[in-house]
């Protein structure tokens, strides 16, 4: 059998133990007894396990060097061998007995911060932060970086981004939004919401969300939605890309928007081709690329008023009580800014202000600049500086998060990202779709899915996120196109 043959045979392996993992994941996260959990966590483990053997064998890295010189690769198989080279790089660069150590000092952490967040005590958990701290800062050593330890971190998440060039697109970001914000509180009126208010049924909300996935041309016969506590997508395998979601009877837009967030992911991963399967490349270009997927559908499209004068009509049949609002009252209702204290509830504007704070602690705690018992102190005096307000107790300050527990350094800024990237894309395909407005109101979505499905889906890994952004918009990624969009829509909204 000739190299490249052997090479697609070990990843076809190799993503059939993932796709198993995966079902099982999803299984246990919604429909699992609760007598299941320990069996079924050692049944993950063991396939997990041999999953990552197979990804750092001698046996795959053999057929990586030997591509890696061979000259009659075509583009796809050489983008193929370089994205699965520096996986695998990656994944052999941490010892075995460093990693287990590592996985172990998690799990403790994870229960530390669990607790400590409960009792919104910082203290105990801090000694759980430094040790995460130690091991993040030695993996980054083990995996090299040309210039910041960061760097090395945000690889994983993020490859070809680096701490310089994210504050070069951050600092321009701050220096309009935080101004912004204050203008839109000080001057703007704030839309109605009042009729928001009460109880909705969780069935109907249900339904809606099942309407609002078809709305954005979701594939049932490729996927299906499912009822969870914390909402995901996930990829099962060929023509099987799932999507979970939860409803709160007092927060009737909450589970529709989730829908639209999970949907947009869904979107992605059922928009891969199944070409680049064996190859390593049928996955999402990073993971700020799949959150500007989510953030596209949920925010450009979910939150405009195109689609509510669409989609009023599925409200008035899921909830009569909303159907007499017009869709200028719903979509306003549907766009309200507050500075608040926790990430995970805040709007379009004031989202990736949250961001920016982790972003500047975690790399003053990475290069040391920052003690973590120095930590409560600079969030509290960053959460003053960017939104202008301030947790009393740590458990709606540095404590809200869990990534830090689990060793999670780097992850956050990919939230930020995809913000932007999203809005640099749909300026892109409202420039080339010139009535993508009126196809939204119409309810043909089709027409921006398709366009995404060209640009970014069909590309899987094919390109780092930077290229891929610079090869659809024209320029590589920036933050004015954000600014622009949220200064036009808000100051809309706001009446200003
Ligand atoms: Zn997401």
């Amino acid at each position: 059998v000739d190299t490249l043959t052997e090479y697609k045979a070990l990843l076809g392996d190799i993503d059939k133990l993932n796709s198993a993992v995966s079902l099982l994941q999803w299984d246990q996260r919604t429909y699992i007894p609760a007598g299941g959990h320990t069996g079924r966590a050692e049944v993950l483990g063991k396939l997990s396990k041999m999953a990552f053997e197979l990804a750092t064998s001698d046996r795959l890295g053999g057929l990586i060097a030997s591509l890696e010189g061979a000259e009659d690769l075509s583009e796809l198989e050489r983008a193929s061998v370089r994205v699965v080279g520096r996986d695998y790089r990656r994944n052999k660069a941490i010892p075995a007995d460093l990693f287990e150590r590592f996985t172990i000092a998690r799990v403790n952490s994870e229960s530390a911060w669990e607790q400590s967040k409960d009792s919104s005590d910082f203290a105990s958990f801090a000694p759980h932060l430094s040790e995460m701290v130690r091991y993040v800062r030695q993996f980054a050593e083990l995996y090299g970086y040309d210039e910041s330890p960061y760097d090395a971190l945000l690889e994983e998440y993020e490859p070809g981004m680096t701490a310089a060039r994210l504050r070069a697109i951050i600092e321009p970001l701050k220096a309009k939004l935080v101004p912004f914000l204050r203008h839109l509180m000080e001057n703007g009126s704030a839309p109605d919401t009042s009729f928001l208010r009460g109880r909705f049924s969780v069935k109907a909300q249900r339904d809606l969300a099942m309407e609002a996935l078809r709305a954005i041309a979701y594939d049932f016969d490729a996927g299906r939605m499912d009822d969870t506590t914390h909402p995901f997508t996930i990829e099962i395998g060929p023509g099987d890309v799932r999507v979970t979601n939860r409803y709160h009877e007092d927060l009737v837009l909450s589970g529709l928007f989730s829908a639209l967030h999970e949907g947009g992911h869904a979107l992605y991963g059922q928009g891969i081709p199944e070409t680049l399967r064996p190859l390593g490349l049928a996955d999402g270009a990073s993971y700020g690329i799949h959150e500007s997927q989510s953030r596209l559908w949920e925010n450009m499209v979910g939150r405009s008023l195109p689609f509510w004068r669409y989609f009023h009509s599925k409200i008035a049949d899921a909830l009569p009580t909303l159907g007499g609002r017009s869709p200028e009252d719903l979509c306003g209702a549907a766009n309200v800014v507050q500075p608040s204290l926790i990430r995970v509830e805040a709007d379009e504007v004031t989202y990736n202000l949250h961001i920016m704070l982790r972003f500047e602690l975690e790399v003053a705690l990475l290069t040391g600049d920052l003690d973590v018992m120095g930590l409560p102190d600079a969030w509290r005096d960053g959460m003053r500086r960017y939104l202008g307000v301030e947790p009393t107790c740590h458990a709606d300050g540095v404590l809200q998060d869990v990534h830090w527990s689990a060793g999670l350094i780097g992850y956050f800024p990919s939230y930020m990202l995809g913000n932007l990237y999203a809005a640099q894309l749909y300026a892109t395909a409202r420039r080339e779709l010139p009535n993508l407005d009126e196809q939204i109101e119409r309810g043909q979505a089709t027409v921006l899915l398709e366009w995404l499905r060209e640009k970014i889906h069909h590309q899987g890994r094919i390109y780092e996120p930077e290229t891929l952004i610079q090869l659809v918009t024209g320029e590589p990624p920036r933050s004015t196109f954000f600014v622009d969009y949220v200064t036009e829509k808000y100051s809309r909204v706001y009446g200003l």
